[in-house]
């Protein structure tokens, strides 16, 4: 989709913020641990491109969710290595192999698939992943696991890596985690040879279990600036959210009580008041039921009143101001700051899904400092 820039919504990224949070997260880290950072989803709506450039010297590597998202940065002139994290079916391993990214393999069956097609996997870098509690890929026996490093090995495949993933790092309750991570040490004790690089942790292993630590972290979410958990864990050490959403006053009115506002009707002024109209709506991401929530004019919060439509939204102003005032409805105004976090839990949700709704029709404009 070509993004809507003759508009005033907009998310600013703050590159610098991006950088800063690595910088803080690594003095954190052993000096050996390697840094993959997680843009997947276009970087958590961040702008997958423009993030990864900027990062280029400040990184080990990347990670992806599929073969598209590593192309979009190969095409881009990223050069250093991108892991893609989900299962990228046998028959675009030549793709993977003219592009030099570094898939995950996940089963046997995986390979049996691949030499059944006559797929030829010389020279392709792979890391294995283990199931050790989350119950999505990966192998969840030793002896498994023994059999594909094998097979692997055989067809010429570099096993450069191996790595779980956590369920459960953001919680309070730590018995799943030291769960997953019993079984993943047992798992590795049993390999007939262990791969160099051994990985386990997201954000939030990151944070909060540095004994889940190994030779490489994959940071998504900390990175932008966003607490893992919510709100139900306290930060280690702070991070600088790293993106704002704004956009301006398109229409402003005096309405007399008993006025109806957007679809449905659903909500009837109580007095005579002011209605200010904001172009964003839920094609841009911002969901219906973000009727309720609010927004912030000129430091003042202002309640978004009636539906959220797909390309607008109106809220009650305390005053009536100029069209073209802007309008904050993620970061700061003078003092006072709705963050990604307050959007989730006002939606009911996790501050990974507002950042990803974020739709391509809103342009992303980037800080470099
Ligand atoms: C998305 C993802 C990450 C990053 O998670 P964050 O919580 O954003 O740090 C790490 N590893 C895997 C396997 C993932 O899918």
């Amino acid at each position: 989709m070509i993004s809507s820039v003759h508009r005033s919504t907009v998310i600013r990224v703050n590159l610098k913020a991006i950088s800063k949070n690595i910088k803080q997260i690594s003095e954190h880290l052993p000096e050996h641990v390697k840094r993959y950072a997680v843009v997947k989803a276009n970087a958590y709506g961040h702008g997958a491109v423009a993030v990864a450039r900027h990062l280029a010297n400040e990184v080990d590597g990347f990670c992806v969710s599929n073969i598209d998202e590593a192309l979009e940065l190969r095409e881009a002139g990223i050069t250093l290595p991108i892991l893609i994290l989900g299962v990228v079916m046998p028959e675009y391993v030549p793709v993977a192999l003219t592009h030099q990214l570094t898939l995950t393999v996940a089963s046997n069956e995986w390979l049996t698939l691949a030499l059944k097609q006559n797929i030829p996997l010389a020279g392709l870098s792979v890391h294995i992943k283990l199931d050790t509690g989350m119950g999505r890929i990966g192998l969840r026996d030793a002896d498994e696991t023994n059999a594909l490093l094998k097979g692997l090995a055989t067809q010429g495949v570099n096993v450069s890596g191996i790595y779980t993933h956590f369920a459960t790092a953001d919680e309070k309750d730590q018995s799943l985690f030291n769960n997953q991570l019993a079984h993943f040490k047992t798992h590795l004790a049993a390999l007939d040879y262990v791969p160099e690089c051994v990985h386990a942790s997201n954000s939030a292993t990151t944070l909060w279990h540095l004994d889940g630590i190994f030779g490489a972290v994959r940071i998504g979410l900390a990175m932008y600036g966003l607490n893992p958990s919510g709100g139900d864990l306290a930060l280690p050490y702070p991070l600088l959210p790293s993106l704002r959403l704004e956009s301006s006053l398109t229409h402003v009115k005096q309405v007399e009580v008993g006025a109806t506002v957007g679809y449905g009707a659903t909500y009837t002024t109580k007095e005579p008041e002011i209605i200010g109209t904001v172009s964003i709506g839920y094609a841009d991401g911002w969901t219906r039921n973000m009727q309720g929530s609010q927004v912030l004019v000129n430091g003042e919060r202002c309640p978004i009143v009636g539906r959220v439509s797909m390309d607008q939204l109106t809220i009650r102003l305390p005053k009536v101001y100029p069209i073209g005032t802007p309008v904050v409805l993620i970061g700061n105004d003078r003092g006072d700051c709705i963050t990604t976090t307050d959007i989730a839990v006002h939606r009911g949700t996790i501050n990974y899904e507002v950042l990803c709704l974020l739709s391509d029709r809103i342009p992303r404009l980037y800080l470099e400092d």
